[in-house]
This record gives structure tokens, sequence and C-alpha cells, in this order.
């Protein structure tokens, strides 16, 4: 049996859970978890905000965590092996997309915490292609938000060749974009945070922030003006996107990796007069992992973590939704 924590109903309290998860398959490795992050689309799929969770309902998808067990084809890790676990949990492995590549992109990919349960429990399991071998410089108690909120905001710098020469702004300090100042500073783009809250200044610099823009200041945004080659939104509230559009540089993009609560408004002709773009990506495909643990590695980058205990999950809920934390809430055993 796999001991898990689990809510049984929309946003209610996570208690003690067992399940029996049958036998191993072929394809399948058996994490020992460790570590495991807390989320913002864990709360999501919790209160069950996009209709798609079943319960009960086991969170966890930034695991690290030990192999355990493995199933009789398994190639890729050794059962001992520290290792990482994300968002994705299998991929069809034979369509065009997983074909190409971007098996992030492949129309049946499982999602960790979709219709299966998660890495809140001393146990999980995945396929082969999604375990992905932690380096061994990387501080297990820490690298475990790399394998959701890291690889969110690094997959967009490899899928469109960001350069070292661009101009590069980041909407929101919080779990996401405070990975994506640390990558984008040791990119070597010049970068500029946004953020509502000027309190965030000084942390936004520490992290690699050149510049700060207080998103509520309108003078401080009329500057701004036709100075970025893209612009990443992090946030999860709605804003004044022509103002981000403007912002932009000739063939700038404006790209999401947070969901905002409506439709993104903007005119045309903002897009057509300096050939912008409005875009948004999931999470990063197994070698965009890869290549983002390396990176990681190279420069010494990891988030900024706060550690409860896995009895403490509910408290560690609580924390996340007040929006105190800082800046990625990460479980133990
Ligand atoms: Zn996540
Ligand atoms: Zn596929």
């Amino acid at each position: 049996m796999i001991k898990a924590y689990a809510a049984t109903e929309p946003g209610k309290l996570l208690k003690p859970f067992e399940y029996d998860p049958g036998i191993l398959l072929s394809e399948q490795v058996e994490i020992n978890v460790e570590y495991c992050g807390l989320c913002h689309s864990d709360l999501t799929f919790w209160k069950n905000e996009l209709g798609l969770t079943q319960y009960p309902f086991v969170p966890g998808h930034e695991v690290i965590g030990t192999v355990g067990a493995i199933g009789d084809r398994v190639t890729t890790v050794k059962v001992g092996q520290r290792v990482g676990l994300g968002w994705y949990s299998h991929s069809c492995l034979h369509c065009q997309w997983c074909m190409s590549g971007d098996h992030n992109l492949c129309s049946t990919a499982e999602q960790t915490i979709v219709g299966r349960y998660g890495g809140f429990a001393d146990k999980v399991r995945a396929n082969e292609e999604w375990v992905m071998p932690l380096p061994k410089s990387l501080d297990p108690a820490k690298a475990g938000p790399l394998f959701c909120g890291g690889i969110t905001v690094f997959n967009p710098i490899v899928q469109f060749d960001i350069k070292p020469t661009d101009r590069v702004g980041v909407i929101g300090i919080g779990g996401l974009g405070h990975m994506a100042l640390r990558f984008l500073h040791a990119w070597g783009c010049d970068v500029t945070a946004f953020s509502s809250n000027p309190n965030k200044e000084a942390e936004a610099k520490e992290l690699g922030a050149d510049h700060f823009v207080n998103s509520l200041d309108s003078q401080a945004l009329a500057k701004v003006v036709n100075s970025f080659d893209l612009i990443l939104s992090t946030v999860n509230a709605d804003l004044d996107w022509s103002v981000y559009l403007n912002a932009l540089r000739p063939k700038g993009r404006l790209h999401f990796v947070g969901i905002v609560p409506n439709p993104i408004q903007s005119l045309a002709i903002l897009m057509i007069v300096g050939q912008k773009s409005i875009s948004g990506s999931p999470l990063g495909s197994p070698a965009t992992v890869t290549k983002m643990l390396d990176f990681a590695v190279r420069h010494n980058i990891e988030p900024v973590t706060e550690i409860f205990t896995f009895d403490q999950v509910n408290e560690a809920i609580a924390h996340l939704e007040s929006g105190k934390a800082r800046y990625r809430v990460v479980l133990k055993h």
C-alpha cells in the first residue's frame, strides 16, 4: 500500500490515505518520495477549479526521491538513484509530437495529479521518460520546484531562442517569476522585474533583475515603451496588456506562463505595427528539463524555498494561499 495525503472533497483538509498501486508496469519507475514541492496548480486541482479533479485527490507534482523499484523494461534509471518528477508522468512516445521531442505537447500525456495519485505520499509512480536523474550537485531539498515552476519559465527561453543580448521583462515576482529572474540573469539578458509590490525591489535585484518597475505606476510604465524583446507574464491576475504590448520592441513577444482569469484583450493594431506576438506555453519536454538541470548546475541556480514536513501539509497549503510564501513551499518526510 502507498501512504499518501488526500482531500476527499474540494478544498477540504488533506488527511492520511492509503491506496494499492497494483503491479509495477514494465516502463514504470516507483519513486520513494523524499521531498515534494507545493505548487499553485495543486491548489487549483484541490479546489476543482477546472472541473477535472477526481477525489480522493492526492496533490504533488514536484517530486524528488530515490528510485525504489523499476519495471523490467526500464533502462534510464537504476534502483537507489536520486530522481525528479514533475507535472507529466507519461507520454505516448509515438505521436507526431512525442516523435519530435515535444512530449509535453502529447495530447494523451498523463499528468501526475490528474486522474491519478500524486507525490504527497511515501511513493509515487511514473513512466521512465518523465523520471529525470537529479544531478548530484543540486540540493534535493530545494530542487523539486525546478520540475514544475522552474521548467515552466525556462522552456520559453529555449523555445524562442532568447539571446544574451535580449532585453527581457518578467511580470510577477513569485513562485514562477523569481526563478525566471535567476535563469534570465544567468542567460546574460538585461532583466526587468515588474511587480505591483514596490517592497520587492531589493529582493528582485538580488534574484537577478537589473531594473525594477512598479506595475501600478503609470509613469514608470510609460518610460519603458519600446524596450523589450520578450515579456514573460507569470501572474494570475488581469492586467492592462496593451501597456505591455507597447513596452515591446519590434518583433517582441508577450508570453504567458501564468493563467489569468479573463480573456487577454488587445487591439490587433498593437501587434501588427512592430510585428509583435502574444503566446503561451506549458512545461517543457524531457530534453528541455535535462537542459535546464544542466544549466542550473552550471550557474548554481536553485529556487528559494520554505520547508514544511508532510504532516504539516494543511499548514503549508494555508501558507501558500496566504500569498506569503517566499517563494516555493517544499514538503519533506
Ligand atoms: Zn506545478
Ligand atoms: Zn505522444
